[in-house]
């Protein structure tokens, strides 16, 4: 399995540093944030190495993935919270501090002191529809 020596996620994966399991197969793992933006944050990563999703298999997304529904369940009963975000940052830029795929499944509740800014902008004429043709043509 890909590994990177020097991958904090890595190391908790091979089991170098520890972390409070919520959950573990071949696959995949998810674990306890350390540092909970809300009670009850958790994170879920594939077990081999990949910096961002860019990088990442199908196959190894599939696998973990299939296991955010579970995850999702468990921690809103657990935490009782009212509703949930899943975030995934992809490069520094974009908040991603360990470079390890990682989906963050945050609970939310009134009051939380977590929130972010949803700036919701209009495509001038024409923009939507290049942009749409330019991503598709890069669909690998
Ligand atoms: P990012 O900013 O890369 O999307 O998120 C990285 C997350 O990893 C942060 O929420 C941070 O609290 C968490 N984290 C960093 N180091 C550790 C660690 O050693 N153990 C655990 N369980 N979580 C960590
Ligand atoms: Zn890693």
């Amino acid at each position: 399995m890909a590994a990177d020596s020097n991958c904090l996620f890595c190391k908790i994966v091979a089991g170098e540093i520890s972390c409070e399991t919520l959950f573990e197969d071949d696959a995949a793992l998810a674990f306890m944030d350390i540092g909970p933006v809300a009670p009850g944050h958790a994170l879920l990563i594939p077990k081999p190495h990949f910096e961002t999703l860019a990088d990442a298999t199908a196959d190894a997304m599939a696998a973990t993935l299939k296991h955010l529904p579970a995850l999702v369940r468990a921690v809103q009963a657990a935490t009782g919270c009212e509703a949930v975000n899943v975030l995934q940052n992809n490069g520094r830029l974009a908040g991603q501090l360990v470079p390890h795929v990682h989906f963050h499944v945050i609970p939310r509740d009134p009051g939380g002191q977590f929130s972010f800014n949803w700036p919701a902008s209009k495509y001038p004429e024409g923009r939507m529809s290049e942009l749409a043709e330019s991503i598709r043509s890069h669909w690998t």
